[in-house]
Parts: structure tokens; C-alpha cells; sequence
């Protein structure tokens, strides 16, 4: 029997992806520093309450976000599992919906505002296409959740990153996922841009490394689990439409989207 583990595309074996919320002026800050490094991001916004205090203009959003992922926060940030089931409904649809407009793209994504939430939350988002919910929960690991909307990340950028970064870069499993979250607003709060300025820098430029947004290791992830073996694991099946990279005795294979393929 061949040895086959899992491979980001490319035969990537680890993925950085960084979550932020609110849609406050403080991201294109943020953003300059993870453009200038190649990191990607997903920014969870709050459709309802744009362009009202720190908050990025509707008009600005398409040129801000350029590059990375605009995902949902719900319409007005409340605690959304103390409000009544059609508002749930309408928190998400409306913000979904303006989102998808503003930015021409569709839009998937969630974090919880407050990071609270509870199953009737959780069957509503279903009802809503949101197909992943992130948490405030850290795991501090590397890992996947089982359930996608309680998407626990790694951290929050204040639990010392910089020190995780580098057992992150030595950690040997593959198929390994660093998820770092915050809110921009906290670099200019607490004075410390340089440290994730740093942390990009420290984890920039590894080519075995995939840089993406939430969204982009959700749908790579689900198409990977989608694959289908033979018994032996000597044959693999891809329905997905993605391309899936696997390690197979240690050499990276590629299974293109609708092919099957033989992993000799
Ligand atoms: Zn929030």
C-alpha cells in the first residue's frame, strides 16, 4: 500500500489565511502590509452600518478589498442567537445580498459578530448559503474543524503570532493551517503595527506555503474531501471541477477536477 497524504495546490503542504471584522478604516493599513507581503485575507463586513463611524464607505469597498475575500458579519452586529429567527434570516440575507452587489462577487463567508452563536444560528445560516462561520474560539493549532460554521482559528493576532510563526514553519505535518484573527482597529488601539508587520515578514515568501483567503481553503478543502478511492487507494476519483494535490510515497501528484486518476 502507497503512503498518500493530503497537499494544498501545488503540492503545497501548509496555508496561512488571516480573518478580520468590522470593515474599519484601519484595514487598508492592514491591507498594504499583507499586499506588500503576498498574504491573503478575508475581511468580514457589517452591511448595515457602513460608512458610519471608522467604518469603510459602501462607494470604497470594491477598491479596498481588492484582492481578497468580502465575507459577512451580519447586517447590524448584533449577538445574533438573542434575536428572533426572521431577523437571523434577514441579518444574513440582507448582508449577503448588499455585499454581493457592492462587490459584484459572491459572497459565502461569515464570522460571528460578538463570536456568538448557537444551532439555531447555525441552521439559519444553512438556510442562507453561508457555507463556513468563523469563531473566536482559538484551538491553538493547526488544524480543520469538523463542523465549518464553527470554524475555530488557530488564534487571535495578540496571542503571540510571532512565536507560532516559527513553530508553524517547523511543524512536519503536512496538510498544516495557521488561521490568524482580529480586528485592525486593534493595531492603531494598542500601537503595534510593526508586530504584524513582522509576523507577515516572517511568514512571507515560502513556496511551501499557500497564501489564502478563508473562502479559498474552504472550497479546497471540501473538493479534496469529495475525493473518492478505491479500496487499495491505488485509484482516485475527483468530481470536483478544482484540481487536488496529493503526496503519494512522498513524490506530489496532481488529480485534475472530473478525472480519475492512477496513483502509481
Ligand atoms: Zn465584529
Amino acid at each position: 500500500m502507497k503512503s498518500i497524504r493530503f497537499l494544498y495546490p501545488e503540492g503545497r503542504v501548509k496555508a496561512l489565511t488571516m480573518s478580520y471584522d468590522d470593515g474599519v478604516f484601519d484595514d487598508i493599513r492592514l491591507i498594504e502590509i499583507f499586499n506588500r507581503y503576498q498574504i491573503k485575507a478575508t475581511f468580514h463586513l457589517n452591511a448595515g452600518v457602513m460608512g458610519q463611524g471608522k467604518r469603510i464607505p459602501e462607494s470604497e469597498i470594491c477598491k479596498v478589498y481588492d484582492g481578497h475575500e468580502i465575507s459577512c458579519h451580519s447586517y447590524f452586529h448584533p449577538f445574533m442567537e438573542r434575536i428572533p429567527r426572521a431577523a437571523m434570516l434577514n441579518e444574513i440575507l440582507d448582508c449577503r445580498k448588499k455585499l454581493e452587489a457592492l462587490s459584484g462577487q459572491m459572497v459565502r463567508g461569515m464570522s460571528y459578530p460578538m463570536g456568538t452563536f448557537n444551532g439555531e444560528v447555525k441552521n439559519v445560516l444553512r438556510n442562507t448559503g453561508i457555507v463556513y462561520s468563523r469563531t473566536t474560539l482559538s484551538t491553538e493549532r493547526f488544524g480543520f474543524p469538523d463542523d465549518w460554521l464553527e470554524w475555530h482559528p488557530t488564534c487571535h493576532h495578540n496571542s503571540n503570532i510571532l512565536a507560532k510563526a516559527e513553530v508553524f514553519k517547523n511543524v512536519q505535518q503536512n496538510f498544516s493551517l495557521f488561521y490568524v484573527w482580529g480586528h485592525s482597529y486593534e493595531f492603531e488601539n494598542n500601537n503595534n503595527w510593526e508586530m504584524i508587520e513582522e509576523f507577515c515578514a516572517a511568514m512571507s515568501g515560502y513556496e511551501n506555503i499557500w497564501y489564502a483567503t478563508n473562502i479559498e481553503i474552504y472550497d479546497y478543502v471540501v473538493a479534496l474531501r469529495r475525493l473518492e478511492f478505491s479500496a487499495d487507494c491505488s485509484l482516485v476519483f475527483n468530481p470536483s471541477a478544482m484540481d487536488i494535490w496529493l503526496s503519494v510515497d512522498g513524490a506530489p501528484v496532481k488529480v485534475a477536477g472530473g478525472a480519475f486518476c492512477h496513483l502509481q
